[in-house]
Protein backbone atom coordinates (compact mmCIF):
# COMPACT_ATOMS: atom_id res chain seq x y z
CA UNK A 1 0.00 0.00 0.00
CA UNK A 2 1.23 3.41 -0.50
CA UNK A 3 0.44 5.94 2.28
CA UNK A 4 -0.26 9.01 -0.71
CA UNK A 5 -2.86 6.94 -2.35
CA UNK A 6 -4.48 5.39 1.35
CA UNK A 7 -6.34 7.26 4.01
CA UNK A 8 -5.07 7.34 7.24
CA UNK A 9 -5.84 10.48 8.88
CA UNK A 10 -3.33 10.63 12.27
CA UNK A 11 -2.97 13.28 14.78
CA UNK A 12 -0.98 14.88 17.46
CA UNK A 13 -3.39 15.78 20.51
CA UNK A 14 -4.92 13.16 22.96
CA UNK A 15 -8.12 13.26 22.22
CA UNK A 16 -10.71 14.85 25.27
CA UNK A 17 -13.42 11.94 25.00
CA UNK A 18 -10.82 9.32 24.89
CA UNK A 19 -9.98 8.11 29.03
CA UNK A 20 -8.21 4.71 27.88
CA UNK A 21 -5.14 4.91 26.24
CA UNK A 22 -6.25 2.29 23.40
CA UNK A 23 -8.91 4.95 22.94
CA UNK A 24 -6.90 7.37 21.97
CA UNK A 25 -4.60 5.84 20.02
CA UNK A 26 -7.03 4.23 17.71
CA UNK A 27 -8.54 7.76 17.16
CA UNK A 28 -5.30 9.41 16.74
CA UNK A 29 -3.49 6.77 14.42
CA UNK A 30 -6.72 7.31 11.89
CA UNK A 31 -8.17 3.90 13.04
CA UNK A 32 -12.26 4.57 13.89
CA UNK A 33 -13.80 7.32 14.37
CA UNK A 34 -17.07 7.52 16.58
CA UNK A 35 -20.65 8.30 14.53
CA UNK A 36 -22.43 8.75 17.77
CA UNK A 37 -22.12 7.14 21.54
CA UNK A 38 -20.76 3.64 21.00
CA UNK A 39 -20.73 3.64 17.59
CA UNK A 40 -17.83 4.07 15.23
CA UNK A 41 -16.32 3.52 11.60
CA UNK A 42 -13.64 1.63 11.31
CA UNK A 43 -11.58 3.44 9.01
CA UNK A 44 -9.17 1.42 6.16
CA UNK A 45 -6.40 0.64 8.32
CA UNK A 46 -8.38 -0.06 11.79
CA UNK A 47 -10.29 -2.07 9.42
CA UNK A 48 -7.25 -4.07 8.04
CA UNK A 49 -6.52 -4.81 12.15
CA UNK A 50 -10.47 -6.19 12.46
CA UNK A 51 -9.48 -8.61 9.42
CA UNK A 52 -6.67 -9.72 10.29
CA UNK A 53 -8.56 -11.05 13.78
CA UNK A 54 -11.37 -11.62 11.89
CA UNK A 55 -8.90 -14.08 9.92
CA UNK A 56 -7.35 -15.76 12.74
CA UNK A 57 -10.42 -16.56 14.72
CA UNK A 58 -11.92 -17.83 11.28
CA UNK A 59 -8.90 -20.79 10.85
CA UNK A 60 -8.97 -21.77 14.18
CA UNK A 61 -12.91 -22.09 14.67
CA UNK A 62 -12.30 -24.00 11.23
CA UNK A 63 -9.41 -26.14 12.45
CA UNK A 64 -11.76 -27.08 15.62
CA UNK A 65 -14.58 -28.14 13.39
CA UNK A 66 -16.86 -25.67 13.39
CA UNK A 67 -18.83 -24.28 10.24
CA UNK A 68 -19.49 -20.98 9.42
CA UNK A 69 -22.91 -19.10 8.43
CA UNK A 70 -24.01 -15.57 8.94
CA UNK A 71 -27.44 -15.30 10.35
CA UNK A 72 -29.63 -11.78 10.47
CA UNK A 73 -29.18 -8.89 12.22
CA UNK A 74 -33.01 -8.37 12.75
CA UNK A 75 -34.47 -10.82 14.72
CA UNK A 76 -38.60 -11.65 15.20
CA UNK A 77 -40.06 -10.92 18.82
CA UNK A 78 -41.49 -14.02 18.53
CA UNK A 79 -38.20 -16.04 19.16
CA UNK A 80 -37.50 -14.16 22.49
CA UNK A 81 -41.10 -14.60 23.60
CA UNK A 82 -40.47 -18.05 22.68
CA UNK A 83 -37.67 -18.42 24.99
CA UNK A 84 -38.49 -15.72 27.24
CA UNK A 85 -35.50 -13.39 27.23
CA UNK A 86 -38.21 -10.56 25.70
CA UNK A 87 -39.30 -9.88 29.13
CA UNK A 88 -36.39 -9.91 30.61
CA UNK A 89 -33.44 -9.17 28.46
CA UNK A 90 -33.46 -5.31 29.64
CA UNK A 91 -32.79 -2.31 27.49
CA UNK A 92 -29.89 -3.46 26.11
CA UNK A 93 -32.10 -5.04 23.55
CA UNK A 94 -32.97 -2.59 20.51
CA UNK A 95 -36.15 -3.16 19.99
CA UNK A 96 -38.75 -1.61 17.38
CA UNK A 97 -41.98 -2.12 15.32
CA UNK A 98 -41.58 -3.22 11.31
CA UNK A 99 -44.10 -1.39 9.36
CA UNK A 100 -46.62 -4.02 9.95
CA UNK A 101 -46.96 -3.18 13.85
CA UNK A 102 -44.76 -6.92 14.75
CA UNK A 103 -42.21 -6.83 17.04
CA UNK A 104 -38.49 -7.29 16.57
CA UNK A 105 -35.30 -6.16 17.84
CA UNK A 106 -31.79 -5.90 16.40
CA UNK A 107 -29.93 -9.07 17.81
CA UNK A 108 -27.27 -8.45 20.49
CA UNK A 109 -26.74 -12.83 20.70
CA UNK A 110 -28.24 -14.81 19.00
CA UNK A 111 -29.04 -18.15 20.46
CA UNK A 112 -32.97 -18.11 19.86
CA UNK A 113 -31.92 -18.03 15.96
CA UNK A 114 -29.46 -20.39 15.72
CA UNK A 115 -31.64 -22.86 18.27
CA UNK A 116 -34.33 -22.03 15.55
CA UNK A 117 -32.41 -23.24 12.51
CA UNK A 118 -31.39 -25.98 14.49
CA UNK A 119 -34.95 -27.38 15.62
CA UNK A 120 -36.13 -26.98 12.02
CA UNK A 121 -33.08 -28.84 10.35
CA UNK A 122 -31.58 -31.56 12.99
CA UNK A 123 -33.35 -34.06 13.60
CA UNK A 124 -31.46 -37.03 14.21
CA UNK A 125 -28.49 -38.01 16.70
CA UNK A 126 -26.40 -38.82 13.58
CA UNK A 127 -26.57 -35.10 12.39
CA UNK A 128 -24.57 -34.15 15.74
CA UNK A 129 -21.95 -33.30 17.63
CA UNK A 130 -22.01 -30.06 15.22
CA UNK A 131 -20.93 -26.36 16.23
CA UNK A 132 -21.80 -22.78 13.80
CA UNK A 133 -20.46 -19.96 14.20
CA UNK A 134 -20.46 -16.30 12.36
CA UNK A 135 -18.68 -13.33 12.57
CA UNK A 136 -21.20 -10.78 12.55
CA UNK A 137 -22.32 -7.01 13.41
CA UNK A 138 -24.26 -7.58 17.04
CA UNK A 139 -26.04 -4.42 18.63
CA UNK A 140 -26.32 -3.93 22.00
CA UNK A 141 -27.53 -0.43 23.73
CA UNK A 142 -25.26 -0.91 26.36
CA UNK A 143 -25.63 1.84 29.24
CA UNK A 144 -22.31 3.04 29.65
CA UNK A 145 -20.87 2.15 26.22
CA UNK A 146 -16.99 3.58 26.68
CA UNK A 147 -13.84 3.12 25.98
CA UNK A 148 -14.14 3.55 22.15
CA UNK A 149 -14.57 -0.68 20.19
CA UNK A 150 -14.19 -1.83 24.11
CA UNK A 151 -17.77 -1.27 25.06
CA UNK A 152 -19.75 -0.33 21.53
CA UNK A 153 -23.47 -0.48 21.16
CA UNK A 154 -22.33 -1.62 17.55
CA UNK A 155 -19.81 -4.17 17.68
CA UNK A 156 -18.59 -7.54 15.44
CA UNK A 157 -18.59 -10.56 17.45
CA UNK A 158 -17.71 -14.07 16.59
CA UNK A 159 -20.56 -16.25 18.15
CA UNK A 160 -20.29 -19.86 17.45
CA UNK A 161 -23.05 -22.90 19.28
CA UNK A 162 -22.29 -26.18 19.50
CA UNK A 163 -24.85 -29.20 19.70
CA UNK A 164 -24.50 -32.35 21.29
CA UNK A 165 -26.43 -35.21 22.02
CA UNK A 166 -25.48 -35.53 26.10
CA UNK A 167 -23.19 -33.78 28.30
CA UNK A 168 -19.85 -35.87 27.37
CA UNK A 169 -20.29 -34.55 23.79
CA UNK A 170 -21.16 -31.49 25.11
CA UNK A 171 -18.17 -31.45 27.48
CA UNK A 172 -15.92 -32.54 24.64
CA UNK A 173 -17.16 -29.55 22.72
CA UNK A 174 -16.36 -27.06 25.04
CA UNK A 175 -12.91 -28.50 25.55
CA UNK A 176 -12.09 -28.24 22.04
CA UNK A 177 -13.63 -24.35 22.04
CA UNK A 178 -11.58 -23.67 25.06
CA UNK A 179 -8.32 -24.91 22.80
CA UNK A 180 -9.50 -22.69 20.10
CA UNK A 181 -10.01 -19.66 22.56
CA UNK A 182 -7.08 -20.22 23.61
CA UNK A 183 -4.95 -20.54 20.09
CA UNK A 184 -6.92 -17.42 19.18
CA UNK A 185 -5.63 -14.88 21.79
CA UNK A 186 -2.19 -16.80 21.76
CA UNK A 187 -1.90 -16.16 17.89
CA UNK A 188 -3.05 -12.36 18.42
CA UNK A 189 0.10 -11.89 20.58
CA UNK A 190 -1.98 -11.02 23.75
CA UNK A 191 -0.86 -11.91 27.31
CA UNK A 192 -4.15 -13.56 28.55
CA UNK A 193 -5.75 -15.95 30.92
CA UNK A 194 -8.50 -17.69 31.38
CA UNK A 195 -11.00 -17.49 34.28
CA UNK A 196 -13.54 -19.00 36.02
CA UNK A 197 -16.70 -17.34 35.32
CA UNK A 198 -20.06 -17.58 37.11
CA UNK A 199 -22.42 -20.45 35.15
CA UNK A 200 -25.44 -19.06 37.31
CA UNK A 201 -27.72 -22.18 37.07
CA UNK A 202 -25.91 -24.27 35.53
CA UNK A 203 -22.86 -24.92 37.88
CA UNK A 204 -19.84 -26.77 37.47
CA UNK A 205 -16.70 -25.02 35.79
CA UNK A 206 -18.32 -24.67 32.45
CA UNK A 207 -17.97 -20.80 31.89
CA UNK A 208 -14.93 -19.52 31.14
CA UNK A 209 -13.58 -15.81 30.97
CA UNK A 210 -10.58 -14.98 28.43
CA UNK A 211 -9.27 -11.97 29.93
CA UNK A 212 -6.22 -10.11 28.73
CA UNK A 213 -3.98 -8.90 31.46
CA UNK A 214 -4.52 -4.81 31.42
CA UNK A 215 -4.50 -2.38 34.93
CA UNK A 216 -6.94 -0.24 32.85
CA UNK A 217 -9.81 -3.27 32.21
CA UNK A 218 -12.83 -2.96 33.66
CA UNK A 219 -12.67 -6.65 35.48
CA UNK A 220 -11.22 -7.69 38.32
CA UNK A 221 -9.70 -11.22 38.14
CA UNK A 222 -7.82 -13.29 41.33
CA UNK A 223 -5.11 -15.66 40.26
CA UNK A 224 -3.26 -17.99 42.12
CA UNK A 225 0.67 -17.88 42.83
CA UNK A 226 1.03 -21.22 42.96
CA UNK A 227 -1.46 -23.65 41.08
CA UNK A 228 -3.06 -22.42 37.90
CA UNK A 229 -6.16 -21.35 39.09
CA UNK A 230 -7.58 -18.10 38.23
CA UNK A 231 -10.93 -16.87 38.73
CA UNK A 232 -13.50 -13.48 38.14
CA UNK A 233 -13.76 -11.72 41.42
CA UNK A 234 -17.59 -12.79 41.52
CA UNK A 235 -17.13 -16.04 40.86
CA UNK A 236 -13.81 -16.67 42.98
CA UNK A 237 -14.48 -19.04 46.05
CA UNK A 238 -14.06 -18.98 49.42
CA UNK A 239 -13.08 -21.80 51.64
CA UNK A 240 -15.30 -21.59 54.51
CA UNK A 241 -12.63 -21.43 57.39
CA UNK A 242 -12.22 -24.26 59.86
CA UNK A 243 -13.92 -24.99 63.02
CA UNK A 244 -13.86 -24.93 65.79
CA UNK A 245 -13.18 -21.40 65.79
CA UNK A 246 -10.30 -19.98 67.57
CA UNK A 247 -12.73 -17.96 69.89
CA UNK A 248 -13.83 -21.53 70.30
CA UNK A 249 -13.15 -21.36 74.33
CA UNK A 250 -13.97 -17.83 75.13
CA UNK A 251 -17.16 -17.08 77.06
CA UNK A 252 -20.14 -15.59 75.91
CA UNK A 253 -20.77 -12.37 77.34
CA UNK A 254 -24.03 -10.44 78.22
CA UNK A 255 -26.17 -8.86 75.62
CA UNK A 256 -25.64 -5.20 75.98
CA UNK A 257 -27.26 -2.56 73.70
CA UNK A 258 -25.40 1.01 73.46
CA UNK A 259 -26.68 3.78 71.70
CA UNK A 260 -25.38 4.68 68.75
CA UNK A 261 -26.65 8.51 68.16
CA UNK A 262 -26.64 8.45 63.94
CA UNK A 263 -23.70 5.81 63.55
CA UNK A 264 -24.68 3.71 60.85
CA UNK A 265 -21.71 2.56 58.73
CA UNK A 266 -19.19 -0.14 59.29
CA UNK A 267 -16.23 2.49 59.71
CA UNK A 268 -18.73 4.76 62.02
CA UNK A 269 -19.88 2.60 64.22
CA UNK A 270 -16.39 0.65 64.87
CA UNK A 271 -14.64 3.50 65.01
CA UNK A 272 -17.34 4.67 67.69
CA UNK A 273 -16.89 1.49 70.30
CA UNK A 274 -13.05 1.41 69.34
CA UNK A 275 -13.50 -2.41 67.72
CA UNK A 276 -12.10 -3.63 64.69
CA UNK A 277 -14.95 -4.06 61.51
CA UNK A 278 -14.00 -7.91 61.80
CA UNK A 279 -15.78 -7.75 65.19
CA UNK A 280 -19.39 -6.62 63.51
CA UNK A 281 -21.80 -8.05 61.65
CA UNK A 282 -23.53 -5.97 58.76
CA UNK A 283 -26.90 -7.37 58.49
CA UNK A 284 -28.19 -6.19 54.48
CA UNK A 285 -31.59 -6.54 53.76
CA UNK A 286 -32.82 -8.09 50.27
CA UNK A 287 -35.91 -8.75 47.65
CA UNK A 288 -34.87 -11.94 46.02
CA UNK A 289 -37.63 -12.84 43.32
CA UNK A 290 -40.30 -10.64 46.09
CA UNK A 291 -39.38 -12.45 49.21
CA UNK A 292 -37.34 -10.52 51.65
CA UNK A 293 -34.33 -12.30 52.92
CA UNK A 294 -31.29 -10.88 55.37
CA UNK A 295 -27.80 -11.58 54.38
CA UNK A 296 -24.97 -11.69 56.53
CA UNK A 297 -21.23 -11.06 56.35
CA UNK A 298 -18.60 -9.81 58.85
CA UNK A 299 -17.76 -5.96 58.56
CA UNK A 300 -14.80 -6.11 57.11
CA UNK A 301 -16.35 -8.20 54.23
CA UNK A 302 -17.91 -7.75 51.00
CA UNK A 303 -21.09 -9.61 50.17
CA UNK A 304 -21.27 -11.24 46.85
CA UNK A 305 -24.42 -10.17 45.40
CA UNK A 306 -23.62 -12.91 42.24
CA UNK A 307 -23.15 -15.50 45.15
CA UNK A 308 -26.32 -14.76 47.38
CA UNK A 309 -28.36 -14.69 43.44
CA UNK A 310 -26.77 -18.23 42.58
CA UNK A 311 -27.03 -19.79 46.66
CA UNK A 312 -30.86 -18.75 46.48
CA UNK A 313 -31.55 -19.46 42.92
CA UNK A 314 -33.12 -16.24 42.55
CA UNK A 315 -34.01 -14.44 39.45
CA UNK A 316 -33.65 -11.32 40.44
CA UNK A 317 -32.20 -9.53 43.76
CA UNK A 318 -32.13 -6.16 44.69
CA UNK A 319 -31.11 -4.31 47.80
CA UNK A 320 -34.25 -3.38 50.37
CA UNK A 321 -35.15 0.52 49.88
CA UNK A 322 -35.32 2.39 52.94
CA UNK A 323 -39.10 2.23 53.67
CA UNK A 324 -38.68 -1.92 53.44
CA UNK A 325 -35.84 -1.84 55.66
CA UNK A 326 -38.08 0.10 57.94
CA UNK A 327 -41.14 -2.62 57.59
CA UNK A 328 -38.41 -5.70 58.29
CA UNK A 329 -35.72 -4.06 61.33
CA UNK A 330 -38.42 -1.22 62.46
CA UNK A 331 -35.60 0.99 61.97
CA UNK A 332 -33.91 3.20 59.07
CA UNK A 333 -31.13 1.78 57.38
CA UNK A 334 -27.86 1.73 59.15
CA UNK A 335 -29.53 -0.12 62.15
CA UNK A 336 -30.62 -3.58 61.02
CA UNK A 337 -29.48 -6.65 63.19
CA UNK A 338 -30.02 -10.03 62.76
CA UNK A 339 -31.68 -10.84 66.25
CA UNK A 340 -35.28 -10.72 66.22
CA UNK A 341 -35.73 -10.76 62.60
CA UNK A 342 -38.77 -12.49 61.06
CA UNK A 343 -36.92 -13.19 57.30
CA UNK A 344 -35.38 -15.93 55.94
CA UNK A 345 -31.52 -15.37 57.24
CA UNK A 346 -28.74 -16.54 55.34
CA UNK A 347 -25.11 -15.70 56.45
CA UNK A 348 -21.47 -16.23 55.20
CA UNK A 349 -19.46 -18.70 55.89
CA UNK A 350 -17.10 -16.36 58.66
CA UNK A 351 -19.53 -15.68 60.86
CA UNK A 352 -19.34 -19.29 62.28
CA UNK A 353 -16.47 -18.24 63.82
CA UNK A 354 -17.58 -15.43 65.50
CA UNK A 355 -18.16 -14.69 69.42
CA UNK A 356 -19.53 -11.52 71.07
CA UNK A 357 -19.63 -9.18 67.80
CA UNK A 358 -21.32 -6.06 67.28
CA UNK A 359 -24.67 -5.91 65.48
CA UNK A 360 -27.48 -2.93 64.60
CA UNK A 361 -30.08 -3.06 67.16
CA UNK A 362 -33.43 -2.90 64.98
CA UNK A 363 -33.68 0.09 66.41
CA UNK A 364 -32.74 3.86 65.34
CA UNK A 365 -29.72 4.55 66.73
CA UNK A 366 -28.81 1.31 68.34
CA UNK A 367 -26.38 -1.23 68.16
CA UNK A 368 -25.66 -4.82 70.10
CA UNK A 369 -22.92 -5.88 71.35
CA UNK A 370 -21.77 -9.27 72.46
CA UNK A 371 -24.27 -10.86 70.41
CA UNK A 372 -23.86 -14.52 69.59
CA UNK A 373 -24.96 -17.08 67.42
CA UNK A 374 -27.35 -19.60 68.29
CA UNK A 375 -28.13 -17.67 71.49
CA UNK A 376 -29.36 -14.36 69.88
CA UNK A 377 -30.52 -15.34 66.76
CA UNK A 378 -30.15 -18.64 64.68
CA UNK A 379 -29.36 -18.50 60.72
CA UNK A 380 -31.24 -20.35 58.30
CA UNK A 381 -28.68 -21.43 55.81
CA UNK A 382 -24.65 -20.71 55.69
CA UNK A 383 -22.86 -20.35 52.51
CA UNK A 384 -20.33 -18.71 51.08
CA UNK A 385 -21.58 -15.58 50.10
CA UNK A 386 -18.83 -13.05 50.05
CA UNK A 387 -16.21 -11.38 47.78
CA UNK A 388 -12.85 -12.95 48.08
CA UNK A 389 -9.95 -10.81 49.71
CA UNK A 390 -6.15 -10.79 49.63
CA UNK A 391 -6.24 -12.56 52.80
CA UNK A 392 -7.87 -15.67 51.64
CA UNK A 393 -6.21 -18.83 50.12
CA UNK A 394 -6.39 -20.01 46.92
CA UNK A 395 -9.90 -22.31 46.87
CA UNK A 396 -7.74 -25.28 44.94
CA UNK A 397 -4.53 -25.39 46.53
CA UNK A 398 -4.49 -23.07 49.22
CA UNK A 399 -1.85 -21.39 47.92
CA UNK A 400 -1.79 -17.18 48.08
CA UNK A 401 -3.90 -15.19 45.77
CA UNK A 402 -3.13 -11.99 43.40
CA UNK A 403 -5.51 -9.56 42.58
CA UNK A 404 -5.23 -8.30 39.09
CA UNK A 405 -7.29 -6.92 36.00
CA UNK A 406 -8.17 -7.81 33.01
CA UNK A 407 -10.10 -7.39 29.59
CA UNK A 408 -12.85 -9.73 29.04
CA UNK A 409 -12.06 -10.46 25.41
CA UNK A 410 -13.69 -14.15 25.30
CA UNK A 411 -16.56 -15.93 27.35
CA UNK A 412 -17.27 -19.55 26.50
CA UNK A 413 -20.50 -21.30 28.56
CA UNK A 414 -22.29 -24.52 28.33
CA UNK A 415 -26.07 -23.83 28.29
CA UNK A 416 -27.42 -27.04 28.69
CA UNK A 417 -30.96 -27.40 27.51
CA UNK A 418 -31.56 -23.81 28.30
CA UNK A 419 -32.72 -22.77 24.76
CA UNK A 420 -33.43 -26.31 23.14
CA UNK A 421 -35.96 -27.01 26.19
CA UNK A 422 -37.38 -23.98 25.57
CA UNK A 423 -37.73 -23.85 21.60
CA UNK A 424 -38.54 -27.13 21.84
CA UNK A 425 -35.07 -28.59 19.72
CA UNK A 426 -35.36 -32.30 20.05
CA UNK A 427 -33.66 -34.86 18.19
CA UNK A 428 -34.28 -39.00 18.09
CA UNK A 429 -31.25 -40.43 20.31
CA UNK A 430 -30.35 -43.97 18.96
CA UNK A 431 -33.26 -45.59 20.91
CA UNK A 432 -35.22 -43.34 18.83
CA UNK A 433 -36.64 -41.26 22.49
CA UNK A 434 -37.03 -37.63 21.86
CA UNK A 435 -35.42 -35.47 23.66
CA UNK A 436 -33.80 -31.60 24.10
CA UNK A 437 -30.54 -31.13 22.59
CA UNK A 438 -27.50 -29.82 24.74
CA UNK A 439 -25.68 -26.73 23.40
CA UNK A 440 -22.94 -24.34 24.26
CA UNK A 441 -22.04 -20.97 23.18
CA UNK A 442 -18.99 -19.24 22.47
CA UNK A 443 -18.31 -15.48 22.17
CA UNK A 444 -15.21 -13.40 20.72
CA UNK A 445 -15.76 -9.42 20.60
CA UNK A 446 -13.48 -8.85 17.76
CA UNK A 447 -13.26 -5.21 18.31
CA UNK A 448 -12.60 -5.50 21.84
CA UNK A 449 -9.71 -7.85 21.33
CA UNK A 450 -8.18 -5.33 18.78
CA UNK A 451 -8.34 -2.93 21.44
CA UNK A 452 -7.10 -4.81 24.37
CA UNK A 453 -3.72 -5.72 22.37
CA UNK A 454 -3.21 -1.78 21.96
CA UNK A 455 -3.79 -1.20 26.12
CA UNK A 456 -1.71 -3.82 26.40
CA UNK A 457 0.90 -2.97 24.07
CA UNK A 458 2.03 0.92 23.89
CA UNK A 459 4.36 3.28 24.54
CA UNK A 460 4.53 7.24 25.01
CA UNK A 461 4.89 7.37 21.07
CA UNK A 462 2.35 5.29 20.29
CA UNK A 463 1.07 1.33 19.32
CA UNK A 464 3.24 -1.41 19.81
CA UNK A 465 1.23 -3.63 17.74
CA UNK A 466 1.73 -7.23 18.22
CA UNK A 467 2.46 -8.22 14.24
CA UNK A 468 -0.74 -10.69 13.81
CA UNK A 469 -2.82 -7.84 14.39
CA UNK A 470 -0.68 -5.06 12.71
CA UNK A 471 -2.46 -3.44 10.12
CA UNK A 472 0.88 -3.45 8.10
CA UNK A 473 4.01 -5.43 9.00
CA UNK A 474 6.41 -3.30 7.70
CA UNK A 475 6.95 -0.07 6.82
CA UNK A 476 9.36 2.19 4.29
CA UNK A 477 10.21 5.38 4.94
CA UNK A 478 11.51 6.83 1.92
CA UNK A 479 13.01 10.14 4.01
CA UNK A 480 14.16 12.35 0.78
CA UNK A 481 12.00 11.45 -2.02
CA UNK A 482 13.29 14.17 -4.58
CA UNK A 483 16.75 12.00 -4.50
CA UNK A 484 16.61 9.22 -7.32
CA UNK A 485 18.62 6.99 -5.52
CA UNK A 486 16.48 7.13 -2.64
CA UNK A 487 12.98 6.48 -4.31
CA UNK A 488 14.13 3.95 -6.44
CA UNK A 489 15.86 1.97 -3.63
CA UNK A 490 12.48 2.27 -1.52
CA UNK A 491 10.23 1.57 -4.20
CA UNK A 492 12.65 -1.90 -4.70
CA UNK A 493 12.19 -3.03 -1.17
CA UNK A 494 8.65 -2.52 -1.37
CA UNK A 495 8.13 -4.33 -4.57
CA UNK A 496 10.01 -7.36 -3.23
CA UNK A 497 8.49 -7.58 0.18
CA UNK A 498 5.20 -6.63 -1.67
CA UNK A 499 5.80 -9.68 -4.07
CA UNK A 500 6.33 -12.00 -1.35
CA UNK A 501 3.27 -11.50 0.46
CA UNK A 502 4.58 -9.02 2.85
CA UNK A 503 1.68 -6.45 4.18
CA UNK A 504 4.16 -3.05 3.38
CA UNK A 505 3.19 0.42 3.66
CA UNK A 506 5.56 2.80 1.85
CA UNK A 507 5.33 6.45 3.08
CA UNK A 508 5.22 7.99 -0.22
CA UNK A 509 4.26 11.02 0.92
CA UNK A 510 5.95 14.48 0.40
CA UNK A 511 6.13 14.95 4.26
CA UNK A 512 9.33 15.72 6.61
CA UNK A 513 11.46 12.81 8.15
CA UNK A 514 10.16 13.73 11.60
CA UNK A 515 6.38 13.32 10.34
CA UNK A 516 6.76 10.32 9.17
CA UNK A 517 8.62 8.69 12.05
CA UNK A 518 6.17 9.79 14.00
CA UNK A 519 3.14 8.37 12.15
CA UNK A 520 5.12 4.92 11.75
CA UNK A 521 5.70 4.77 15.87
CA UNK A 522 1.67 5.94 16.42
CA UNK A 523 0.41 3.37 13.92
CA UNK A 524 2.45 0.87 15.62
CA UNK A 525 4.06 -1.15 12.81
CA UNK A 526 6.40 -3.84 13.60
CA UNK A 527 8.95 -3.42 11.11
CA UNK A 528 10.73 -0.10 10.20
CA UNK A 529 12.98 0.37 6.91
CA UNK A 530 14.24 4.29 6.62
CA UNK A 531 16.12 4.72 3.06
CA UNK A 532 17.79 7.68 3.57
CA UNK A 533 20.27 9.53 0.69
CA UNK A 534 23.36 8.84 3.28
CA UNK A 535 22.50 5.18 4.04
CA UNK A 536 21.76 4.68 0.16
CA UNK A 537 25.14 5.85 -0.67
CA UNK A 538 26.74 3.78 1.23
CA UNK A 539 24.73 0.89 0.13
CA UNK A 540 22.99 0.53 3.49
CA UNK A 541 19.83 0.90 4.87
CA UNK A 542 18.42 0.87 8.33
CA UNK A 543 15.84 -1.51 9.74
CA UNK A 544 14.35 -0.95 13.50
CA UNK A 545 11.48 -3.17 15.20
CA UNK A 546 8.80 -0.94 17.07
CA UNK A 547 9.19 -2.56 19.95
CA UNK A 548 13.00 -2.03 20.82
CA UNK A 549 15.38 1.13 20.89
CA UNK A 550 18.07 -0.08 19.13
CA UNK A 551 18.30 0.05 15.21
CA UNK A 552 20.66 -1.30 12.95
CA UNK A 553 22.13 -0.70 9.15
CA UNK A 554 22.15 -3.55 6.82
CA UNK A 555 23.47 -3.95 3.27
CA UNK A 556 20.71 -2.94 0.29
CA UNK A 557 21.38 -5.99 -1.11
CA UNK A 558 20.21 -8.46 1.38
CA UNK A 559 17.21 -5.98 3.39
CA UNK A 560 14.38 -7.27 1.84
CA UNK A 561 15.60 -11.46 2.90
CA UNK A 562 16.42 -9.78 6.44
CA UNK A 563 13.57 -7.93 6.66
CA UNK A 564 11.57 -10.50 5.64
CA UNK A 565 13.50 -12.60 8.46
CA UNK A 566 12.80 -10.56 10.84
CA UNK A 567 8.55 -10.60 10.25
CA UNK A 568 9.23 -14.20 10.65
CA UNK A 569 10.81 -14.46 14.03
CA UNK A 570 8.47 -11.93 15.37
CA UNK A 571 5.65 -14.81 14.51
CA UNK A 572 7.91 -17.26 15.58
CA UNK A 573 7.85 -15.48 18.74
CA UNK A 574 4.40 -16.12 19.77
CA UNK A 575 3.98 -19.96 18.74
P1 LIG B 1 -19.47 -7.72 29.29
O1 LIG B 1 -19.49 -8.38 30.65
O2 LIG B 1 -18.16 -7.09 28.95
O3 LIG B 1 -20.65 -6.85 29.05
P2 LIG B 1 -20.83 -9.91 28.14
O4 LIG B 1 -20.77 -10.93 29.19
O5 LIG B 1 -22.06 -9.13 27.95
O6 LIG B 1 -19.59 -8.92 28.26
P3 LIG B 1 -20.94 -11.86 26.04
O7 LIG B 1 -22.41 -11.77 25.90
O8 LIG B 1 -20.36 -13.08 26.63
O9 LIG B 1 -20.39 -10.58 26.77
O10 LIG B 1 -20.29 -11.56 24.61
C1 LIG B 1 -19.17 -12.22 24.08
C2 LIG B 1 -18.02 -11.26 23.84
O11 LIG B 1 -18.44 -10.13 23.09
C3 LIG B 1 -17.41 -10.69 25.09
O12 LIG B 1 -16.47 -11.57 25.64
C4 LIG B 1 -16.76 -9.42 24.57
O13 LIG B 1 -15.48 -9.70 24.03
C5 LIG B 1 -17.67 -9.00 23.44
N1 LIG B 1 -18.55 -7.90 23.85
C6 LIG B 1 -19.64 -7.95 24.65
N2 LIG B 1 -20.21 -6.76 24.78
C7 LIG B 1 -19.47 -5.90 24.03
C8 LIG B 1 -19.55 -4.52 23.74
N3 LIG B 1 -20.53 -3.77 24.24
N4 LIG B 1 -18.62 -3.96 22.92
C9 LIG B 1 -17.64 -4.71 22.40
N5 LIG B 1 -17.51 -6.02 22.62
C10 LIG B 1 -18.41 -6.63 23.42
MG1 LIG C 1 -22.59 -7.22 28.55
Amino acid sequence: MRYSKYFIPTYKEIPAEAEVTSHQLMLRAGLIRKLTSGIYTYLPAGLRCIKKVENIIRDEMNRAGAIELLMPAFQPAELWQESGRWDYYGRELLRFKDRHNRDACIGPTHEEIITDLVRKEIQSYKQMPVNFYQIQTKFRDEIRPRFGLMRGREFIMKDAYSFDVDDEGANRSYEIMHEAYSNIFGRCGLKFRAVEADTGAIGGSYSHEFMVLADTGEDQIISCTNCDYAANLEKAEVKPPELPSENGGQPMLTLEPVDTPHIKSVEEVTSFLGISPDRLIKTLIFVADKTVVAALVRGDHELNEAKLTAFLGAQSLELADAQLVEETTGAPIGFAGPAGLKVKLVADHAIKKMKNFVTGGNKKDVHLKNVNLDRDFEVDLFADLRIITPQDSCPKCGGEIQFGRGIEVGHIFKLGTKYSHALKALFLDEQGKEIPIIMGCYGIGVGRTVAAAIEQNHDKDGIIFPIPVAPFEVTVLPLQLHETAVKETAEKIYKELSDNDIDVLLDDRDERAGVKFNDADLLGIPVRVTVGVKGVKNGLVEIKMRGESASNSVPLQEASAIIREKVKSLYDSLK
